[in-house]
């Protein structure tokens, strides 16, 4: 199988909306629901009698309404998003997750409020905010967008759906 083998689909109005298979979106574009915008270079897909290009960007050939849900706030997908990186001192080791802002001073549940530390810097932070407890953070969290998300997910980013998620035109 062809290393790329998960195509970017994107809504009539070009925003992107999924991920599928190649199967799938080959048969999406066979049943004239959807249209080729790129084909994995080089790629083929071989039938009995012929080979077609791999699909690597479809859309739909009709604006369906699906809002996008963003991605889920767990424990993983904060771990994810900071790269399973300590947002203090750097470190990969003994990660866990931080409230900036301490629960005990209302700190929500929340991409804007979680952190990855570990737990050494977590032990150091105690019930203090960052600046009380003398920690820096390496930068501001916040909800991972679509393309992060497709960064993220199994290493299916693909170079050729590069061009359609630029304007994240899907991210309201
Ligand atoms: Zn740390």
């Amino acid at each position: 199988m062809h290393g790329s083998s998960r195509v970017l689909v994107l809504n009539y109005d070009f925003s992107p909306i999924s991920v599928c298979t190649v199967q799938r979106a080959f048969l999406l574009v066979f049943l004239e629901k959807a249209e080729m915008l790129a084909d994995a270079r080089g790629g083929l897909l071989h039938t009995v009698n012929s080979a077609w290009p791999m699909p690597a960007v479809i859309r739909l050939r009709r604006y369906i309404n699906m809002p996008y849900k963003g991605v889920l706030l767990t424990r993983q997908n904060i771990f994810k998003r900071d790269n399973y990186t300590c947002q203090y001192c750097g470190t990969h080791k003994e990660l866990t997750l931080d409230h900036v802002v301490p629960r005990s001073k209302n700190g929500k549940s929340s991409w804007s409020n979680l952190v990855t530390a570990c737990k050494r810097c977590n032990a150091r932070k105690g019930d203090y905010t960052p600046e009380a407890a003398g920690l820096r953070l390496r930068r501001r969290p916040a909800r991972p967008s679509y393309l992060d998300f497709l960064r993220h997910n199994s290493g299916l980013f693909q170079e050729e759906w590069g061009p359609y998620l630029q304007s994240n035109r899907a991210i309201a």
